[in-house]
């Protein structure tokens, strides 16, 4: 590997490192690795794969969590991270004395309790004697006899005796004990739960599970057969069956939800990598650099569908801005090149004409030195004038070549200037305000679409707000339009900052914003625009020193199934119309 000296690239190195091998990003982890790859120190100690590979190798791998913990140390391993390995393990042997000692002293309470207990037709002789059945019958293996022990309590509780306690395997399977874990549910108490429950799962199985694992084919048939299984189960070694099956399943199960979460990290590491790529990428511009900024937010916070909907589309707007400035780039860089070359061109001719008439002014000059009489002159005088005029139209041709070319340069460098601020302004592609940052009417659409979508789908509310701010011409007017742009961007941000990141904003015209407010029944969207309303009292838009009080008036609807875009805004824009005329600055709600 060759070492990296720039510092730019052994920092990018060390956090590319840190990630590949998930190391926390402490500023202490951050050095070690920094100075190994830099070579400033003595890199770390070789990572002892052999030795870690062999004790993962050795330890049980009987249980779902032991296999899993098996993995987990194999990909530690695999990536060198002592760290991880060490937290693995120490965790690992964390939950298992947390449980085990959780469990056991439980157990050895109720013992004692169930001891104590009279129980109809159970005398303390015969609790010692099942007691010491089930001691002497379990052996050494603990977890045997904590399952034994249990079932052996549970049939004191019920008032019967059990010392045979693998009583199960041949009983009928409405007395059969039903073990979730180490819990185990009074068969009494769910015999009539049974049936429904049984029919409940074998659905739960068939239509939410199945359903779910389309990409797992293997997986998705066999929580069909195991939903078969439990339908036609009819005594209880079926059912015992069944639930080693299940057990079986459940750990498969969780081993694709962790190889899914993996992929997912993957994925959003590798749009951080491209996000990042395309940041070097877009240096000079700053609309570019901003969207970008956005992105990289959006997918450093919990992952939402609305967090990706909105990357989504930010994206989009970059890639279709870079394709554009790119083609108008390359046209332009052309035309450009083009000039430049015929420019050349006639500079090497007038270079060749200009030295064509040094010679020539050489030989007259020779020939005039040379001449003993006035008479010879008059052929060299008119010669030169025939040089000096050719030379003369040569100058003034270039002259004019010169400026044509510059002239054409500009041209292009202003349609280049022209192309980025119309994009910009006008592109019905881009789905932000230039000017706060919010969604403008066409982003507010598909938002529009996505939240009725989500709505329909897990049956919730959305309301919709439309705010006006107050007296805005005023403010324009007295302090100057740029104060009241500003003042637009600071109740944008207002915006932002006090709803929940679900709400929408977006600017629907010069002053008008709406906001979508989902999952919320009317009272309480009424409830979130007057806090708004309230914050933007608290937090003063701020014009130098001065402060501006900004108010607004709002109209606030519930969107009611047959409505669409424009007849829900349309009644929640009456609705900021009977604000106004109310004495503005308050929400009104429309039914
Ligand atoms: P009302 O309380 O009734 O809403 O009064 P108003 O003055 O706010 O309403 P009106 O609709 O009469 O004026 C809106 C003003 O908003 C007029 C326009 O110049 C200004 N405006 C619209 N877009 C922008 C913008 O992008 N920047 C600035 N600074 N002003 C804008
Ligand atoms: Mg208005
Ligand atoms: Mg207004």
């Amino acid at each position: 590997m060759t070492t990296l000296t720039n510092p730019f690239e052994i920092a990018r190195e060390t956090l590319r490192l840190l990630a590949v091998r998930r190391i926390p990003p402490t500023p202490d982890n951050y050095q070690t690795l920094y100075q190994e790859i830099s070579g400033t120190k003595a890199s770390a100690e070789p990572f002892p794969e052999k030795q870690l590979r062999s004790l993962a190798a050795a330890l049980p791998k009987t249980t779902p969590d032991q296999l899993r913990l098996a993995r987990q140390l194999d990909e530690a391993v695999k990536t060198a991270n002592w760290e991880d390995y060490k937290n693995r393990l120490i965790e690992f042997i964390g939950t298992l004395a947390e449980s085990q000692k959780l469990a056991w002293a439980d157990l050895v309470s109720d013992l004692l309790r169930q001891w104590d207990t009279k129980h109809i037709g159970l005398t303390t002789a015969r609790k010692r004697e099942s007691l010491e059945h089930v001691l002497t019958s379990s052996g050494a293996n603990p977890e045997t006899l904590f399952n034994r022990l249990q079932n052996l309590l549970r049939s004191w509780g019920q008032g019967k005796e059990s010392n045979t306690p693998v009583d199960s395997e041949t009983a009928p399977i409405e007395t059969m004990p039903v073990e979730i874990g180490t819990k185990t549910l009074s068969t009494a108490a769910s015999k009539d739960l049974l049936p429904e429950l049984r029919t409940l799962f074998a659905f739960t199985l068939d239509s939410a599970i199945a359903t779910q694992l389309i990409e797992s084919p293997q997986l998705s048939s066999d929580a069909k057969a195991l939903a078969n299984d439990i339908r036609t189960a009819s005594n209880a070694e079926q059912m015992q069956e069944f639930l080693t099956r299940l057990k079986r399943f459940a750990f498969k199960l969780e081993l694709l939800a962790e190889d899914q979460a993996e992929l997912r990290r993957s994925l959003l590491n590798l749009l951080r990598l491209l996000v990042e790529n395309i940041t070097e990428l877009v240096l000079d511009d700053r609309w570019l650099h901003g969207q970008i900024e956005v992105v990289r937010d959006i997918i450093e916070k919990p992952l939402s569908q609305r967090a990706i909907d909105d990357a989504e589309c930010r994206l989009k707007e970059v890639l279709y801005k870079q394709s554009q400035l790119k083609a108008g780039l390359f046209e332009a860089r052309e035309a450009i090149k083009h000039m430049l070359a015929g420019f050349v061109d006639q500079l090497a001719d007038f270079a060749d004409a200009t030295s064509d008439y040094h010679d020539k002014i050489e030989v007259c000059a020779g020939k005039i030195t040379a001449a003993s009489d006035i008479s010879e002159l008059g052929g060299v005088l008119s010669e030169v004038m025939r040089e000096t005029r050719t030379i003369q139209i040569n100058t003034q041709r270039s002259r004019d070549e010169l400026r044509s070319t510059q002239e054409k340069v500009q041209k292009s460098e202003a349609r280049i200037r022209d192309l980025e601020k119309e994009l910009e302004a006008t592109s019905d592609l881009v789905r932000h305000d230039q000017l706060t940052g919010v969604l403008n009417r066409r982003g507010l659409e598909d938002m529009f679409d996505k939240e009725v979508a989500r709505g329909k789908r897990h049956d919730t509310l959305l309301c919709v707000g439309m705010l006006d701010i107050d007296n805005f011409k005023k403010l324009n007017d007295s302090l100057g339009h740029d104060v009241g742009d500003q003042a637009l961007i600071h109740l944008a941000n207002v915006c932002r900052e006090t709803l929940r990141p679900q709400d929408t904003v977006a600017r629907f015209g010069g002053e008008e914003f709406i906001i979508l407010l989902p999952e919320t029944p009317l009272e309480e969207a009424v409830i979130a625009l007057t806090r708004l309303q309230r914050e933007l009292t608290r937090k003063f838009f701020l014009n130098g020193h001065e402060k501006v009080l900004i108010t607004f008036s709002a109209g606030v609807t519930e969107l009611f199934p047959d409505d669409t875009q424009s007849t829900v805004i349309k009644r929640a824009d009456e609705a900021m119309y009977k604000a106004k005329q109310s004495g503005k600055n308050r929400v009104i709600s429309a039914p």
